[in-house]
């Protein structure tokens, strides 16, 4: 994926002011940053929830912010993670996973049906294929979520504070599914403010604040001997 001199207002504000970012194939990128740095706004134009205002985004490329854009074929290769799982309380687990293979991809329900169920089983919550997601725990719902976005086989997993929103028991059942996608090759961008699954996983950390790109480089270097004062700040509090 390649992002370039996006930016994205509302109103009078401007959240996003020029951001340029680069994620390839296999590679795996934590965005940090302060509340209200644009992280979130940023993933949501990469999946075209938010039209940026300038700038372009390609996939894979196909180039996002082309007006001419088959958005439900850029929106396949894309998966989204959100902080609080949205998934459909009214379907069931497996349901979850089968819809948008069907709405989106047109395939047949018994082929859904089967990717949906593997891909249950990478998350380890088979069993609970026929569940409504109250009835699962919170780490459990985002298992799923995860599970449902790998369904439509995307290119590129975008993950927007997967586990803030977790009982401190559920976070690491959930770190630990992302670190097996990461190790099978998935090419992830991971807004995380879970450092250590940053310095482990991350093969680049990309610090953001007021809606640019301050500093980004391997996890190590950005995380262990930040360049500016800013990220220093950032990282002080949440080290
Ligand atoms: P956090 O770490 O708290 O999740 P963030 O880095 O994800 O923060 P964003 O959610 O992208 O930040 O928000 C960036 C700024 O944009 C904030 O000032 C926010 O109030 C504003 N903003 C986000 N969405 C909208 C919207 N739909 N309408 C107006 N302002 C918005
Ligand atoms: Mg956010």
């Amino acid at each position: 994926m390649r992002v370039r001199g996006l930016h994205k207002s509302y109103g009078e504000l401007e959240v996003l002011r020029g951001i340029d970012l680069d994620v390839v194939a296999g590679e795996v990128v934590c965005l940090i940053g302060p509340s209200g740095s644009g992280k979130s706004t940023l993933l949501r134009c990469l999946n075209l929830l938010e039209t940026p205002q300038a700038g372009s985004i390609s996939v894979d490329g196909f180039t996002v912010t082309d007006p001419d854009l088959d958005v439900d074929a850029m929106r396949r290769r894309v998966g989204m993670v959100f902080q609080q799982f949205n998934l459909f309380p009214h379907l069931s687990v497996l349901e979850n996973c089968t819809m948008a293979q069907v709405k989106v991809l047109k395939r047949p329900a018994a082929e859904a049906r089967r990717v949906a169920l593997a891909n249950l089983r990478r998350v380890g919550l088979s069993e609970k294929a026929d569940q409504r997601p109250a009835q699962l725990s919170g780490g459990q719902q985002q298992r799923v979520a995860i599970a449902r976005a790998l369904s439509v086989d995307p290119d590129l997993m975008l993950f927007d504070e997967p586990t803030s929103a977790l009982d401190p028991e559920t976070v690491g059942d959930v770190l630990s599914i992302m670190r097996g996608l990461a190790a099978d090759g998935m090419t992830m961008l991971v807004v995380t403010h879970e450092m250590s699954f940053a310095r482990d996983v991350a093969d680049r950390v990309v610090f953001m604040d007021g809606g640019v790109v301050v500093e980004q480089g391997p996890a190590r270097e950005v995380i262990g001997s930040p360049q500016h004062q800013r990220t220093r700040t950032f990282l002080s509090r949440v080290l």
